[in-house]
């Protein structure tokens, strides 16, 4: 690219000032990165640049976090408030467009990386170019109708940008400044997404900790599902074999296109961790294998939104009942024929419910693996155990942390055997060895044809 763009792999702490000594260079320049990795690896890079100074430009949010505290300097954990400051606080304009740059010529450079392990998946292009063109459909054609579709899946009604803005081919400054003159519902809906971006990123700069633990510490107490039997579920989750079809249609839309509709991710989320009993943590990483906008603070403040364990004060109120949520977001079963292609011919009144349909389940289609009903139950009574130990003052126990599953110990269980229900009657598998349970799913037997 006529040294416009040159790649060098390897530590990037010998790496660059190899680099720098090279081409003569006076300075180097980056955008700042505030995630954990990033801040490390960028402070190696400074020091073994030692003369040569490191200057970082402005980052990839709109306000780069640390600068929107509450009025006495502390950092903020609920979004609503951080969202008034976040606004008061306002943004700089996009730096305007250099009218020419003088790119470094002659400049060795490596070929890039052979993309491997895709199998199939289908990626949005890649590059500024097609970001501002997404960005430009979406403000022509879509925006105004973003508050009503932004959470139905089975339709095109969000903006498709987070690879776009994970890997800087747009800025957020950039998509604020352009919507400066929209004042509707819609529009600021909008830039209240943009705003939840800057608010995971402002948790993860002052609590780095929090991409790998709870950040709510007292809710290191509450247990998850361990062994066979929860490897089993988490493989039917991984896979888009629940049973539950919005939630498999979202897995399957993970697998073939690394990109997950927002609600969606909030309901596959809910089912890892209040239905099947499974650690965040175990979805979080799955979900950064496999997403293109993979991004360490959005999709581990995300799970644990969900999960409970994060920025957010009422927890067990939150499950999500897929079935519910299916029949609300995707009436007609759009989002999921298109994924669970088995459900095609089962009728809308079905399809989030296809153990119901009158010629029964299809060939090919798995039955619940749980019952929801159930698991809710033990859902609630979990994080009802954990309230327990927190009013008692042993809520961030490490011992507590480290019990591998089963309910805590100071207060009444429940067995985990009942923590997951096999319906009656579903042939085209065997229960996993143990803990199984025989008993039907309270929506109604099973049914194949
Ligand atoms: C469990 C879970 C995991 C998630 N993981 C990621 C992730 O790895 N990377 C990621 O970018 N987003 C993540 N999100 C947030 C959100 O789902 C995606 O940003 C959104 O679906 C991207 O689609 P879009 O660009 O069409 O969004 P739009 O609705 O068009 O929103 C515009 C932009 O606002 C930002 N945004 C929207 N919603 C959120 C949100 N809830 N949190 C943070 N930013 C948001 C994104 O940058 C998005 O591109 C996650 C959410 C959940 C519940």
């Amino acid at each position: 690219m006529d040294g416009a763009l040159v790649l060098r792999s390897g530590d990037p702490a010998r790496v660059v000032p190899d680099l720098a000594r090279e081409v003569g260079a006076v300075s180097v320049h980056v955008s700042a990165d505030t995630g954990v990795h990033g801040r490390q690896r960028d402070a190696a890079v400074e020091r073994a640049l030692g003369d040569v100074p490191f200057v970082r430009t402005g980052s990839p949010y709109a306000v780069t976090p640390g600068r929107v505290t509450k009025s006495d300097g502390t950092p903020f954990r609920v979004f609503s408030p951080f969202a008034r400051a976040w606004r008061e606080h306002g943004w700089r304009a996009p730096a305007p467009r250099p009218e020419s740059v003088p790119w470094s010529t002659g400049v060795r450079s490596e070929d890039p990386p052979e993309v491997s392990g895709l199998d199939g998946v289908r990626l949005p292009p890649a590059g500024e170019a097609a970001a501002s063109d997404a960005w430009r459909r979406f403000r022509a054609e879509r925006i105004d109708d973003y508050k009503r579709t932004r959470n139905t899946p089975g339709t095109d009604g969000t903006s498709r940008l987070s690879a776009y803005l994970k890997y800087g081919c747009v800025h957020p400054r950039t998509l604020l400044a352009d919507i400066e003159d929209l004042d509707s519902e819609a529009a600021d809906r909008f830039r209240t997404e943009l705003c939840w971006r800057d608010f995971y990123a402002e948790v993860l700069w002052h609590r780095p900790e929090s991409a790998r633990e709870p950040l709510d510490g007292r809710m290191r107490a509450m247990t998850y599902d361990t062994g066979p039997d929860a490897d089993a579920r988490f493989a039917a989750w991984a896979q888009g074999r629940t049973g539950y079809p919005v939630v498999d249609a979202g897995m399957r839309q993970l697998l073939g296109e690394a990109y997950v509709h927002n609600r969606v991710r909030m309901i596959v989320a809910s089912f890892l961790v209040k239905d099947l009993h499974l650690d965040w943590r175990r979805g979080a990483r799955y979900f950064m294998q496999h997403l293109v906008d993979g991004d360490l603070a959005s999709n581990n403040h995300g799970w644990q939104w969900v999960a409970g364990t994060g920025t957010d004060a009422s927890p067990h109120y939150r499950v999500f009942n897929p079935t519910r949520q299916g029949k609300e977001f995707d009436p007609d079963g759009d989002y999921v024929r298109r994924w669970v292609p088995e459900l095609r011919d089962v009728p809308a009144r079905y399809v989030h419910e296809p153990w119901l349909a009158p010629d029964g389940v299809p060939d090919g289609y798995p039955l619940p693996v749980v019952d929801h009903a159930e698991e809710l139950r033990v859902a609630l009574e979990r994080y009802e155990q954990v309230r327990a130990l927190i009013s008692r003052g042993r809520g961030s126990s490490p011992a507590a942390a480290r019990r591998p599953t089963a309910a805590p110990a100071a207060a009444p269980a429940a067995p985990p055997a009942a923590a997951c229900r096999w319906p009656r009657g579903a042939p085209s598998r065997s229960p996993p060895a143990g803990r199984w349970s025989p008993r039907p799913p309270r929506a109604g037997p099973g049914r194949r044809r």
